[in-house]
């Protein structure tokens, strides 16, 4: 359901009750919670379990896309894109040459590049202005490759708070909130970026995961299921 949040969650006798945001409220078997981590202690704000969820910190970062005409690049560079590490004197975290990497985005003669600023510990640099960001992101790319003009076009995406920071300790926090939803929240299952790995194929397994998990729930003889 897009453009609609959960706001609570609640168990009862025949399984669980979502309260959404638009006054509505949808009764469910089992839960996947599929959020960032600091979302799930408000929506159920009476579980202590994931009490500990909310001093795992998150990093904002952006991205900006800026597209050229071919012959502004008087540099090149020959490969797809590049990580900085954090010992150098750069603001720009990572930088795709997507017209290069994927070919397919972008019109012949014109150039599309995305970098990425932001990272933890360094992200004021996510709340400059559209304009500021371009200029910081600009300086940098011309430290390694010439380009002589404006962008056709930029485009400034930020997502703030995206990039759950596992600190230490982070595995076993894991470990005992799923150990006491399965005592005391049967049939709710956790999945996402916040847990077991941020990639999208980490991401795409634990939903995997959740989703073999919520079907055994569902089978078990156990199960207490109601009718609508
Ligand atoms: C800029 C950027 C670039 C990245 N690049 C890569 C990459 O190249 N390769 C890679 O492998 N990974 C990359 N990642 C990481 C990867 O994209 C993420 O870790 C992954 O998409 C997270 O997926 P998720 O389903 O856990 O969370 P999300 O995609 O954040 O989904 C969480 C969902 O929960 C919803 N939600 C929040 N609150 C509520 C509520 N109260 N009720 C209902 N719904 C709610 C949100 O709307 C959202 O749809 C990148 C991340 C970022 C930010």
């Amino acid at each position: 359901m897009k453009g609609v949040k959960v706001e609570e969650i609640h168990l009862h006798e025949l399984g669980y009750e979502l309260s959404l945001n638009n006054g509505e409220a949808m009764q469910a078997d089992s839960v996947v919670l599929a959020t960032p981590h600091h979302v799930i202690p408000t929506m159920l704000p009476d579980e202590p379990m994931f009490a500990p969820l909310k001093d795992v910190p998150s990093t904002s970062v952006a991205t900006v896309a800026m597209a050229f005409n071919e012959d502004a690049i008087k540099k090149d560079i020959d490969g797809t894109g590049f990580v900085v590490s954090r010992n150098s004197d750069y603001t720009i975290t990572a930088c795709t040459w997507t017209h290069k990497k994927w070919p397919h985005t972008t019109p012949k003669g014109k150039v599309l590049i995305r970098c990425y600023v932001g990272r933890a510990g360094e992200e004021a640099v996510v709340d400059l202005s559209d304009g500021e960001i371009e200029k910081i992101v600009l300086d940098d790319l011309n430290k390694i490759m010439e380009i002589d003009a404006k962008p056709d076009f930029t485009i400034v995406s930020r997502w703030k708070n995206s990039m759950p920071q596992y600190t230490v300790g982070h595995k076993d926090r894991v470990k005992a909130i799923k150990e006491q939803m399965e005592l005391k929240l049967p049939g709710v299952f956790l999945a996402g970026s916040s847990f077991e790995g941020l990639g999208l194929p980490d991401c795409i397994d634990q939903g995997e995961a959740a989703v073999r998990s919520v079907l055994e729930y569902l089978e078990t003889p156990t199960t207490v299921t109601y009718s609508i």
